[in-house]
């Protein structure tokens, strides 16, 4: 057990969260700061208007091993269906092939987002400056200041560390001067809760289609009696603008079309978000006492739900690193030696995965679809194969951190 140690987390979102609470329960003092309010008055989205997220078995094991598994409402997936439009052949992973009781949870984000806010409060070791401002930070060998506008008050924070946690956007990673790769994936997610007239049966869908993939993830049974998925469905080129124009009817007439009947009919639909997909990789992820975790260090494509849960192994693995360790420049090498080969499989699986079925030429469509409809049925008869699909898939590729 190392000294304690004075850390900023800017960006109180959900892995800003748990970095923060992980650290303050090992004794460190940490100011959180976040530019919005997060104790608000305002009442949760209804059933089909929420976000939410699905996490990982590995996630689930990490988070309760925390203490951090949060006490509201989820759905365990049992099983996950691929398919791809038009092809023969599927894949079905179920959770007691690969000796689990669930293969994942979907949870919603603000109810996620709420516990956790709501755990600050009880954690003496944690500061928080909300609805707050970051506007310089300032380097020395072995200390950060950052300058904060904090409710129209400005002040200076110091401190051994400074995780930023301020996502995709991450202002912490513009003043640093940190460079990201990006790649457009010249795609949108049209994001909304659907209704169906079958129930899911805990049973998660991933069905590849030529304008982009569509996830259908259960949501609690107790939301219209698991009759309700959340829904990303990726389009791209002029389908966006159709997609666009189109009356909830029309839109869930085009879903139906895409996905087909195995659900019944899809009935009713909340509020659609509609967001462009990027992959953001930042060109370092430490610069010195600063280190970007989360959106701010890499946004996938959500395809395969992977973001955040790559994202819960880092936190967790930095905490470790930096309790394990006295010299924090050491716990953050070792962080991202140890981090790295995790970050690029993740990375490089759902960025194949998010461009390998979308519209290409036909003479590169012909091969890569052969190879799908092929591989589905090779990752169904070969258990083997498929049971690696479904470690990587949990989250399981990876030890859990000490
Ligand atoms: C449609 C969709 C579906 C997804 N589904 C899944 C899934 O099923 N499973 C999965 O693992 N991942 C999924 N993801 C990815 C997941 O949502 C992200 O990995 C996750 O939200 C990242 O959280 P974060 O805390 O890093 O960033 P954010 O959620 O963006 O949080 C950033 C926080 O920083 C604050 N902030 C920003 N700027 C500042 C500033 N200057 N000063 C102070 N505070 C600031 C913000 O207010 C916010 O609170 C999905 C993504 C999308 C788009």
């Amino acid at each position: 057990m190392t000294d304690t140690r004075d850390i900023i987390v800017v960006g109180a979102g959900l892995i800003g969260a748990i970095q923060a609470l992980l650290l303050a329960r090992a004794g460190n003092r940490v100011t959180v700061v976040e530019r919005r309010s997060l104790f608000s008055n305002a009442s949760a989205p209804d059933y089909l208007s929420g976000r939410t997220v699905a996490l990982s078995h590995r996630t689930w094991q990490l988070l309760c091993g925390g203490n951090l598994w949060p006490s509201i409402d989820h759905c365990a997936i049992e099983t996950i269906h691929v398919t791809e439009q038009g092809k023969f052949g599927s894949v079905t992973m179920n959770a007691r092939d690969v000796s689990v009781d669930a293969l994942g949870f979907v949870l919603s984000n603000v109810d996620f987002e709420r516990y956790l806010h709501s755990l600050f409060k009880a954690e003496p070791g944690i500061e928080l400056l909300e609805e707050s401002r970051i506007q310089s930070i300032n380097q020395s060998a072995d200390k950060v200041s950052l300058g904060v506008v904090h409710k129209k008050r400005e002040q200076e924070v110091v401190a051994d560390l400074l995780i930023a946690a301020d996502g995709t956007g991450s202002a912490v990673r513009g003043m640093l001067d940190i460079q990201v790769d990006e790649r457009d994936y010249r795609q949108c997610a049209v994001i909304a809760n659907v209704a169906t007239t079958k129930p899911h049966r805990n049973k998660a869908y991933e069905r590849f289609t030529s304008s982009g993939p569509l996830a259908l993830l259960p949501l609690a049974t107790s939301q219209n009696n698991g009759h309700v998925f959340s829904m990303i469905f990726t389009a791209a080129g002029e389908d966006i603008e159709k997609l666009q124009g189109m009356t909830d009817l029309e839109f869930l007439a085009a879903l139906q079309s895409k996905f087909g009947g195995k659900l019944g009919r899809f009935e009713k639909i909340g509020k659609k978000i509609i967001a462009p997909l990027k992959l953001t990789v930042s060109a370092r992820q430490v610069e010195s006492r600063c280190v970007l975790i989360g959106n701010a260090s890499r946004t996938l494509h959500p395809v395969a739900g992977q973001g955040l849960n790559l994202a819960v192994r880092d936190v967790f693995e930095l905490a470790a690193r930096l309790e394990r360790n006295s010299d924090v420049d050491l716990a953050l090498k070792d962080f991202c030696e140890n981090r790295r080969r995790d970050q690029a499989l993740v990375t490089r699986q759902t960025d194949l995965l998010a461009r390998a079925f979308t519209r290409k030429p036909w003479l590169l469509r012909m091969p890569l679809s052969v190879a799908s409809s092929s591989s589905f049925l090779l990752l169904e008869f070969l258990n083997p194969l498929k049971r690696k699909f479904a470690q990587v898939s949990m989250g399981h590729h990876q030890p859990l951190p000490r």
